[in-house]
């Protein structure tokens, strides 16, 4: 069986070429994103592998299974980059991994609130250069302080976990409440209350078209004055240029993204050698309470392994007709 991965670093190659080592299959790699102009790289390719920036709409849908494309395997578990409805019409079969290491995201929100909480990225360019005052880098106890989770499934509560252990009082909205939860003393309230509330705001609900702009001027305006948000969810969770407001008025203290709307063209790839194009994220990047990580929450040794491992075993069962973590079929 012939697969294609789409979007592949180096880092995917080793953890595949590692998991595929004693088996059949036959993987070969593609840098390039996914897109209607590269679609055609896969012709004769039964099964494409994709990531999170591929796109997955209907044109591109339609061209990969004129190519002779019956699988796409996704290497992530988001998928609202792909038309399902398209997919199941074109009987291309849609799997996904489900769950690869939630510690793997939850540990890198955590990373982005004590590296702006104690200005760990401001210290660090600081002794680098030989100055060694500490003027502007006042942080606050994390004990204490009220968190709020917003999504708590496999990441969400990942992340409530760790934020109890620092002694945070946890407040949570989500649709489904969870009992984990509950069992962590966290309080379920409804979006406003939660945001006028907590000192920190972590996003880890699916983008859906319930979610998406979740967080816009009027929620930033409903904020604990001075809050932080933390975004490892998906870019469009958030309307980018009203945290430019927010933030140039105070209003959010702190801003820790690892996701941005507008990722698919610019992540992934070394651009430092081009004048940025994208002026909403240059101007968030001069704000110095913000820090901004290329969609990198996931990079784990175990999470990559565990991609590799589950989208493989997902290959595997489709070819055999017993179909495991299916999205569309
Ligand atoms: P999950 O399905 O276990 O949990 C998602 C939770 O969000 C569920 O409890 C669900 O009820 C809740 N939810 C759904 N709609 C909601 C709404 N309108 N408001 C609030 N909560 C809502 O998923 P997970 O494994 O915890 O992953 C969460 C998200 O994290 C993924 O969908 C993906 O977008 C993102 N993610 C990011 C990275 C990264 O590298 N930055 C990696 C993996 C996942």
């Amino acid at each position: 069986m012939r697969i294609l991965l789409f979007s592949s670093q180096h880092y995917d190659q080793e953890s595949f070429s590692q998991v595929c080592r004693d088996s059949d299959l036959d993987l070969h790699y593609q840098s390039a994103r996914l897109t209607v102009d590269t679609a055609p790289l896969a012709d004769g390719y039964e099964v494409v592998c994709a990531f999170i920036n591929d796109e997955l709409h209907s044109d591109v849908l339609e061209r990969l299974a004129a190519g002779g494309t019956r699988l796409i395997a996704l290497r992530s578990a988001g998928y609202n980059h792909v038309d399902l409805v398209a997919a199941a019409r074109l009987g291309l079969a849609v799997v996904r991994v489900p769950a690869y290491s939630p510690h793997a995201v939850a540990e890198h929100a955590v990373a982005l609130i004590m590296a702006l909480n104690r200005r760990l990225h401001r210290a660090y360019n600081r002794t680098r250069e030989g100055d060694f005052t500490l003027h502007g880098l006042t942080g606050f106890d994390l004990h204490g302080k009220t968190v709020g989770v917003i999504g708590t499934g496999q990441i969400g509560l990942a992340f409530a976990r760790i934020m109890a252990g620092f002694g945070c009082q946890l407040l949570a909205y989500d649709p489904y409440p969870n009992p984990a939860m509950l069992a962590l003393g966290a309080r379920y309230l409804e979006l406003p209350e939660l945001l006028a509330q907590a000192r920190i705001v972590s996003l880890h609900c699916p983008l859906t078209e319930h979610t998406r702009h979740l967080i816009n001027a009027q929620s930033l305006a409903a904020l604990h004055p001075g809050a932080m948000l933390i975004n490892t969810g998906r870019g469009a969770l958030v309307d980018t240029p009203a945290l430019i407001d927010a933030l140039k008025s105070g209003q959010l203290g702190y801003l820790g993204l690892d996701v941005y709307e507008e990722e698919a063209q610019l992540f992934f790839e070394d651009r430092s050698d081009q004048p940025l194009q994208d002026d909403v994220l240059a101007r968030l990047l001069t704000f110095p309470n913000v820090i901004i990580t290329a969609h990198q929450a996931f990079l784990t040794h175990e999470a990559l392994q565990a991609i590799a491992n589950t989208t493989l075993d997902n290959i595997i069962c489709w070819a055999a007709g017993k179909p495991q973590n299916l999205l569309a079929s």
